[in-house]
């Protein structure tokens, strides 16, 4: 893989072939931190979307049937590919993502540890039995695959929702058609063929690439039993009409806003630290990324002047030169909305403390959508940088009384992805545990993704409906309970409970 865009041909892959998009148009694929175009992206229409899904329809039957062990096998070959290709697979994300090369590792690490934690699949799809309900009857749950899921990912974590949304919808039982972001589809591209590689059956995963209207023939599509999405709000609201219109179950990750809580007894050394790596890592851009940060008026100013020396020191740069710390942003139009939201936030009153509009870069990269960190002083919750996601590396600081007053900050947003706290008060601790209305919470920590075996996602705005993904949560979402009532006759006629008298005074509905 380089940086020509001959050598990055983007291909649908359907049915167990690399596809050529006939009559589709394509966009430019752009390398974010040099301005270049490394390759096409074709825009699939509605028609070849429906063709993937009858694909994966067509497979369904045989995958479900195929014994649960053997369906481990694959998932325990994506772990060994992936830990074999990491550099590989970790150049795919830095290249059309700009995430820092050092970060798109940890990425596909991260990966790497969902899919072991997918191995636990068998042990998660154990049902519920419960003998003797009635004479000779017995219940049961079991957890069985639904069909078709269709995925759909953002730009800025390739590899991760794959992750998500993939080996456990497959080890379940269900086959896949995957629309990655036309941002950042070559990390998908390389994964496809590496699933390619160790046989994975035709048809059990497909991907197309392409915009909402690939996802929007899904909607009607009756092979589809469901869609899941990591993307903005606005986008989940768009697809649970959508499947909500034709009853298809869904799974949506929306946008965030994340608050950090630094009381007077915060580690200072520790919050800074946090800090720097949560709100700056992948330039801002991740739905973890702390954003607006409220501090009590006893560490105030040293916080601000400790927060300001730290941002200062943050080098910029292309995302695969090791020695820097940050990369670009995803692309002109991402950089435009981010200066914009700067302008608006010195219109609103707020001191812009640290201005990252001009940065100064490690290389000569002037084709890169670069923009340095960025702090705001003096910003109020009514503030619209307060209130919108930004998505880039700017950092609100807001000035609070007590713990109940960003509380109340958090309780009134719209979004409510993660919120952390710096404090060694186990009140304060446990208060916030209690208190806070978000989906994940952090102590001590920076907004801190939960570990692969425990349920990620947020409450609000930034979770529509009510599935997680990761662990348990991530199966029973791609498995449909079952509850089976068995009545066990003696085939010879001659067991005990059929001679004995029926009691007729009470109708069941469970004939005892
Ligand atoms: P986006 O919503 O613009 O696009 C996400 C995907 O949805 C893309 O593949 C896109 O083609 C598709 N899409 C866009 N509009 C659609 C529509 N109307 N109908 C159907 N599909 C549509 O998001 P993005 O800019 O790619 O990613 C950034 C957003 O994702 C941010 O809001 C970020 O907070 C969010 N995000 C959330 C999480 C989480 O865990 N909650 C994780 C990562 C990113």
């Amino acid at each position: 893989m380089n940086n020509t865009s001959e050598s990055n041909p983007i291909r649908n892959f359907i049915n167990g072939e690399w596809c050529s998009a006939e009559n589709c148009q394509f966009v430019p694929l752009f390398n974010p931190s040099t301005g270049e175009v490394i390759g096409s992206v074709p825009m699939s229409t509605p028609a070849i979307s429906n063709q993937a899904v009858k694909a994966a329809a067509e497979a369904y039957p045989e995958w479900c049937a195929t014994p649960l062990p053997k369906r481990m096998d694959y998932i325990f070959k994506i772990v060994t590919a992936m830990q074999e290709n990491l550099e590989q697979l970790a150049y795919s994300v830095a290249l059309d993502q700009g995430k820092h090369i050092s970060e798109a590792r940890g990425e596909v690490s991260r990966v790497i540890e969902i899919v072991q934690m997918t191995c636990s699949v068998p042990a998660l799809l154990q049902g519920e039995t419960i003998q003797g309900i009635a004479n000779n009857i017995n219940g049961r749950v079991i957890k069985a695959p639904l069909g078709v899921f269709c995925g759909v990912a953002p730009f800025n974590f390739p590899a991760l929702v794959f992750g998500w949304f993939i080996p456990v919808a497959i080890a379940t039982g269900n086959t896949f058609v995957y629309k990655p972001s036309s941002e950042s589809p070559l990390f998908m591209q390389h994964m496809m063929q590496l699933l390619v590689d160790m046989g994975l059956p035709k048809g059990v995963v497909n991907i197309v690439h392409g915009d909402r209207s690939v996802v929007e023939a899904w909607y009607d599509n009756d092979d589809v039993a469901g869609v899941c999405l990591v993307g903005s709000t606005p986008t989940a609201k768009a697809i649970a009409q959508g499947c909500g219109r034709t009853g298809k179950k869904t799974m949506l990750l929306g946008g965030a806003k994340n608050f950090l809580i630094a009381m007077e007894d915060a580690p200072m050394d520790l919050l800074i630290e946090n800090i720097v790596m949560s709100g700056y890592g992948a330039a801002g851009q991740r739905c973890l990324a702390v954003s607006n940060i409220a501090v009590v008026p006893e560490i105030y100013d040293e916080f601000v002047e400790r927060l300001l020396e730290a941002s200062q020191k943050i080098t910029l740069g292309d995302a695969m030169d090791a020695d820097i710390f940050m990369g670009p942003v995803i692309s002109s139009s991402a950089k435009e909305r981010i200066l914009n939201y700067i302008d608006i936030g010195q219109e609103q009153g707020a001191t812009l403390a640290l201005d990252g509009r001009n940065p100064i870069l490690s290389k000569d990269n002037q084709g890169g959508y670069f923009i340095g960190p960025t702090v705001f002083t003096d910003v109020t919750p009514d503030m619209r940088i307060a209130k919108e996601e930004i998505f880039g590396p700017v950092l609100s600081i807001l000035k609070i009384g007590c713990i109940d007053s960003a509380l109340q900050m958090i309780r009134d947003h719209d979004m409510g992805n993660g919120a952390c706290i710096f404090t060694q008060n186990s009140y304060y601790t446990e208060k916030f545990i209690n208190d806070a209305d978000v989906g994940m919470i952090g102590v001590n920590v920076g907004i801190c993704a939960p570990h692969p075996y425990l349920p990620f996602g947020g409450v609000k705005g930034s979770l529509v409906g009510n599935n997680k993904v990761q662990g348990k949560d991530a199966v029973d979402f791609f498995t449909q309970n079952k509850t089976a009532t068995v009545r066990v006759v003696n085939p010879k006629g001659n067991d005990a409970t059929s001679a004995k008298p029926v009691d007729t005074s009470v109708r069941s509905c469970v004939a005892d």
